[in-house]
């Protein structure tokens, strides 16, 4: 029988409802411990409680402390895979983390609810049992870490949260799901063709978001300027264009070293030096935009993040956001 490490962290999976306010909240005892689920004759689960956190109380700290523990876990016993519960707000970002920092072939699989503990139509046991079946799949091995909701398995790099309470929330938009989980089994018919993998101690470094918006200025940057910032990503429009009172104030932290990463806020394609009037994504090449290949937002800070940890050379920033 196959062993399988299950590290909860929290999230609505792990949550009830108060039945007089009606409002989610975490219990005094995570549910998935005091209540375990008839796994066993399935897979041999071994499980430990790291957090019992809301996902958006989710920090870089707590991705490196989850970093760490798997990977102590994983070197130091046998086990087949690893399951871990997270809240469903951000755990993209923590399972788009653990791909890029965590250097194994074994199936890494996050999985979470929309529906709490004792709620009708509760997600979670059937999520849980569904990321053990993909986590104890031979398979799974060597396709990175994946996203396992609602009979789907997506991979960490291209899956979001896409609807605030439907339980289909969890999509990969432009390339769909890698592979399906049925009653019978765990199918894949997609396998991921690139994997990024930068090993790191530590996350010392101070990235931020930004999103662009019709008539965005100078202001927000010049008020980052006066912050510490080792990074910045920006959601840009469509193909990759600011609005022309950003250039200058962008141009400054440039100047300054800042290395500025460019996503864009369309959910579908990547971003390009295509067009040529004051902003467009020709001018922001030139000044040394790094342009990125398709990641989104939050996960873009967090490949930037880990980036920093490795290197501050532009041109191997470049690299590493062109894969
Ligand atoms: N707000 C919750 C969380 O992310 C949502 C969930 O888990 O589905 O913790």
């Amino acid at each position: 029988m196959k062993t399988v490490y299950l590290f909860h962290t929290g999230g609505t999976i792990s949550m009830k409802e108060d039945e007089k306010t009606g409002a989610v909240q975490p219990d005094s005892t995570n549910p998935l411990i005091s209540k375990p689920l008839q796994l066993n004759r399935m897979v041999n689960v071994i499980a430990e409680q790291v957090f019992h956190l809301p996902s958006p109380h989710m920090t870089q700290n707590e991705m490196l402390i989850l970093m760490n523990t798997i990977n102590e876990k994983i070197n130091e016993v046998p086990i087949d895979g690893v399951v871990i519960t997270h809240g469903t707000d951000t755990l993209e970002e923590t399972a788009y983390f653990l791909d890029l920092t965590i250097n194994t072939d074994i199936p890494i699989v996050l999985t979470g609810a929309m529906r709490s503990s004792n709620e009708i139509g509760s997600d979670g046991p059937y999520n849980l049992i569904s990321a053990l079946k993909v986590a104890s799949s031979e398979d799974a091995k060597g396709k990175g870490v994946l996203v396992v909701m609602n009979d789907e398995i997506h991979t960490a790099e291209n899956v979001t949260k896409t609807h605030t309470s439907n339980v289909a929330t969890f999509q990969s938009p432009q390339y769909g799901p890698i592979g399906l989980v049925t009653k019978r089994g765990v199918f894949f018919h997609h396998t991921p063709t690139v994997r990024d993998n930068y090993p790191i101690q530590q996350l010392s470094k101070q990235v931020m978001l930004l999103k662009a918006y019709a008539g965005m200025d100078e202001h927000i940057f010049n008020a980052l300027d006066k912050m510490p910032l080792n990074g910045l990503v920006i959601e840009a429009l469509g193909q990759g264009n600011l609005p022309p009172k950003t250039v200058p104030a962008l141009q400054k932290l440039i100047y300054k070293g800042i290395p500025i990463v460019l996503v864009s806020r369309c959910f579908n394609g990547i971003v390009q030096d295509v067009y040529g009037y004051e902003g467009g994504g020709k001018q922001l090449k030139e000044l040394g935009v790094i342009f990125s290949n398709g990641l989104n937002g939050p996960k873009a800070r967090l490949k930037l993040l880990v980036a920093l940890e490795v290197t501050t050379d532009y041109n191997q920033l470049q690299e590493m956001f062109a894969r």
